[in-house]
């Protein structure tokens, strides 16, 4: 991001942190730029204990379920890509708000993370915006899920961009 900054590629860019964990590093990386805007959801009780700062943080309570999580995400998202006036977007998807992950006190289905990788991929297209998607947190029980997530996150991404290329030559 910042490489791309310095070559003039982009000027302001977009943080959207899907990762049960609140991303402190980020954070603390980025506090002092305005040129990056942060936008954080995670599990409140999640480490680290401490938060950091972050530009719009969304804690979210133990259990939050599908619709909990959905609606924050439609809610918020919106606002962050707003006021991020930005140029590009890093998407960290993290596997780990997944129901089933041993770490994470979120309980949000198979489903629902796939639901979620669409709102926020279909808002960027909408915005123009491009995306570095970036794997994040997974330590479900079973690693083929963790895998399925990461893999069904890059699925949506081709197929958001694919479908991006047909409206482009139409
Ligand atoms: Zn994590």
């Amino acid at each position: 991001m910042r490489n791309a900054q310095s070559l003039a590629k982009i000027q302001r860019a977009l943080i959207i942190d899907l990762d049960v964990h609140q991303g402190n590093g980020t954070a603390v990386l980025t506090r002092d730029d305005p040129s990056i805007y942060t936008f954080d959801m995670y599990a409140a009780r999640n480490y680290p204990a401490i938060k950091e700062s972050v530009d719009l943080a969304v804690p979210l309570p133990d259990g939050a379920d599908d619709a909990t999580y959905l609606a924050a995400l439609a809610e918020h998202l919106p606002r962050a890509i707003t006021a991020a006036r930005a140029d590009a977007v890093v998407y960290l998807a993290g596997a780990d708000p997944f129901v089933e992950d041993r770490l994470g006190y979120l309980n949000v289905s198979k489903a629902g993370l796939l639901q979620r990788d669409e709102i926020v991929l279909n808002a960027c297209r909408l915005a123009r915006l491009p995306v570095t998607v970036s794997m994040a947190g997974g330590y479900a029980e079973k690693v083929d899920d963790i895998v399925d997530f990461h893999f069904s996150t890059v699925m949506s991404a081709a197929l958001v961009a694919l479908d991006f290329c047909r409206s482009c030559e139409a």
